[in-house]
């Protein structure tokens, strides 16, 4: 399963913990499914920026590449 690291001491902590088992500090309910979410949001939006800056850019790329 994935590994988390504590926000506090750096420990690794398991998905499915509630403490950490390091210095135990409490951990949100689901602090694993946010981490995922987040990553999924912020790669829809890289997906959207590619798509807008092809969009954008000129289809011909001569004054960039030279001749
Ligand atoms: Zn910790």
């Amino acid at each position: 399963m994935s590994m988390l690291t504590c926000k506090h001491c750096g420990g690794n902590i398991e998905a499915q913990q509630s403490t950490c088992p390091n210095c135990g500090i409490p951990l949100p309910p689901n602090h694993a499914t946010q981490k995922q979410r987040t990553f999924i949001a912020w790669f829809i939006l890289l997906l959207i920026f590619c798509f807008f800056m092809m969009m954008w850019l000129p289809p011909d790329w001569s004054p960039f590449v030279g001749q």
